[in-house]
């Protein structure tokens, strides 16, 4: 039998690139550039959301992805041009002149433009790019099943986790796909000290003794702008603050609930770890269930408590 062709991911069309807004495929860098070459550069994921029913889309936590990628860029001796509130008015430019209904990512990249071979931050000129694509509305309501990473999450003293820096996410990449060869749907990381960190590209809660429970930002997370608004869910729903501090990994094996959470993957309930239902049982539990819910519908503008959260694009 024939097998499915797979469709190709949709392309932009307008693209800033070098000051400007180009064609896409007039966005273009050297083979010998340094970004490419060494994996200098940072970047950010930013989720709109198309609401049908008013015919508009809104672009989620917008401000504080870009203050995240300033310091990351901080981290990363990098000077930019662009101020928070330039880039987010980029931004909402690059979403018009895309035309876009339905649901995207955006995605701002800095890196070092240098075409000069050389390992190092000092003396580089820092490019800032941004593209955007439709990106579907997913939220997973199966739940999934992960398993340990045998890679460990990078170190502070290494490679910034803290920091959303591209070469970094090697080790993401490296975990997501030996979890993906082992026939889990996601990774999750230990630190050096054994100690939970997050998943490949999404931080993690767990619940216990009816008690949402994250890691603390100094394990070697990326201090997730998901991770704020589920406690911030947390916080209003349950009337508890998330606790934050270490989790052991056989916490984490016998925890009541537990999910993964990120701009991309939204919340991801998670039913298994290495073999060992969540729960127990494997279902998703009540508390998961609540804050998916209550997350869907703040970022559709369907609930007044987090229209801070959603800047418009296209009303005036
Ligand atoms: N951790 C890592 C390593 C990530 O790449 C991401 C995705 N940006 C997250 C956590 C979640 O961060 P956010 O909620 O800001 O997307």
């Amino acid at each position: 039998m024939a097998a499915t062709p797979v469709q190709p991911p949709p392309l932009p069309e307008v693209v800033f690139f070098r000051d400007q807004f180009v064609p896409y495929s007039e966005a273009k860098v050297s083979v010998l550039c340094h970004g490419l070459n060494y994996g200098t550069g940072c970047f950010e994921g930013i989720r709109g959301y198309w609401s049908t029913a008013k015919e508009e889309m809104f672009i989620l936590k917008m401000a504080a992805h870009f203050e995240r990628i300033h310091q990351s860029a901080r981290i990363l001796h990098m000077s930019i041009k662009y101020s928070v509130k330039e880039m987010c008015e980029l931004a909402l430019e690059l979403v018009r002149r895309n035309k876009f209904r339905e649901d995207i990512y955006i995605r701002p990249l800095l890196f070092m433009g240098d075409e000069r071979i050389g390992v190092r931050l000092h003396g580089l000129t820092t490019e800032f790019t941004m593209f955007a694509v439709p990106m579907g509305d997913y939220i997973a309501t199966k739940g999934i099943r992960c398993s340990l990473s045998s890679w460990r999450r990078i170190d502070d003293n290494a490679v910034p986790a803290r920091a959303k820096i591209t070469g970094a996410y090697i080790n993401s990449a490296l975990a997501k796909t030996e979890a993906h060869n082992k026939g889990f749907d996601e990774a999750i990381f230990l630190n050096a000290d054994g100690h939970v960190s997050e998943g490949s590209a999404m931080n993690l809660f767990m619940v216990r003794e009816g008690r949402l429970v994250t890691p603390a930002v100094n394990h070697n997370i990326l201090e997730g702008v998901t991770r704020k608004a589920e406690m911030n869910i947390a916080q209003l729903e349950f009337g508890e603050p998330v606790e934050e501090r270490s989790i052991d990994r056989t916490e984490m094996y016998i925890c009541d609930e537990l999910f993964l959470c990120g701009t991309g993957a939204q919340i991801a309930p998670v039913i298994d770890v290495d073999n060992r239902p969540v729960g127990g049982t494997g279902v998703i539990g009540p508390m998961t269930r609540k804050i998916m819910d209550v997350y869907n519908r703040a970022v559709h503008g369907e609930d007044a408590r987090f229209s801070d959260w959603l800047t418009p694009v296209y009303r005036a």
